[in-house]
């Protein structure tokens, strides 16, 4: 294995983060001091509604951001004891594709439609000067085969717009193993496929990720889907981690009023008779985040407190904590 994994280590740690796009509007503080941490081997959800700063933490995590737009403001970001922050575009490209590699929500955007799959799946081998392109070539074919691609040698020298969207995000994920990443961050992987194979490439990830000894920050808006594969879960919303926890806490015993609302906004099998809840109102743009609670003004459980002054994170258990006022009183 190219990249050496140490069991129990803190991979990835997030501390006290924040970042603001910059905007002709003025800067939008997009992200506010959120912390979290990745552990070797673990796969932790990120979980929330569109808009509430998910895709730009993960990007922002290796830099991928355009960094006239990004202005990383405080805090400090991790990767095996190195801070991301303070690395500059040479570190930075060693870390990319090679220990952490990515999956995105759209594979036909992510694949260049020019050239072939072959020597796009190659590139990250060859730019991290892993071996010759016969051992490259040889590698993806073992990739192509374990992610369940068939007719492999015609599928190498065929370009993206010849397959589907479902063959298509299953190369973008032997892609982004071909450099044995320690970290791999998937961005919806799955929504913009075809539902009837979203399962299938959710079994496959799982799958990966015992077999290479990954660790995965998963990115979804769906809560009920990651809590069938996460090991832990962090709710965002509205820029801020909201509430982190192992997957059994946050999912059978959620403290912030946004987290059970998003639980119970899904059908259960275990109870067809569950009333949906619907959380009105919609995530507030980073221009209108209030003074207070992000969430006050959808919340069930408002308080005067809640609207002027912002809550502080409160441990429940070692593993498990929320950002809520209700906390605090309790
Ligand atoms: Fe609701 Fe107040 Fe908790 Fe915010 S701090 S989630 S408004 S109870």
């Amino acid at each position: 294995m190219n990249n050496p994994r140490k069991e129990n280590e803190v991979l990835l740690k997030v501390d006290n983060f924040s970042l603001d796009l910059v905007t002709e509007n003025g800067n939008l503080p997009v992200i506010q001091d959120i912390s979290f941490q990745i552990h070797q081997g673990e796969f932790l959800a990120l979980v929330g509604e569109s808009g509430c700063g998910k895709s730009v933490c993960s990007l922002a995590l290796t830099k991928l951001l355009p960094s006239n737009l990004a202005k990383y403001k405080s805090g400090s970001i991790l990767f095996q004891e190195e801070d991301i922050i303070q690395m500059d575009a040479s570190e930075i490209q060693n870390l990319r594709g090679n220990k952490i590699s990515y999956v995105f929500q759209e594979p036909f955007s992510s694949l260049n439609p020019l050239k072939k799959i072959k020597d796009q799946i190659i590139e990250s081998f060859l730019i991290h000067k892993m071996g010759t392109k016969e051992e490259a070539i040889h590698k993806a074919e073992i990739l192509l085969e374990k992610v369940g691609i068939t007719d492999i040698s015609q599928r190498l020298n065929s370009y993206p717009n010849h397959m589907s969207g479902g063959m298509l995000q299953r190369i973008s994920i032997a892609m982004a193993l071909i450099t044995d990443p320690i970290l791999l961050i998937a961005d919806e992987p799955t929504s913009a496929i075809d539902v009837t194979i979203q399962a299938q490439l959710i079994q496959l990830l799982m799958e990966m990720k015992k077999q290479f000894s990954l660790s995965v920050l998963f990115i979804s808006h769906d809560i009920a889907l990651v809590s069938h594969m996460a090991d832990r879960i962090a709710v965002m919303y509205a820029g801020q981690i909201v509430e982190i926890g192992k997957i059994d806490e946050v999912i059978d015993s959620p403290k912030h009023p946004y987290t059970q609302a998003l639980l119970n906004s899904y059908p259960s099998s275990d109870d067809i008779n569950k009333e949906l809840e619907v959380i009105p109102g919609i995530v507030p743009s980073p221009l209108e985040y209030p003074i207070g609670c992000h969430f006050a003004e959808r919340c069930k459980h408002k308080m005067d407190v809640c609207i002027s002054r912002k809550p502080k994170s409160r441990h429940i258990t070692e593993t498990h904590s929320a950002l809520c006022h209700l906390l605090e009183a309790g």
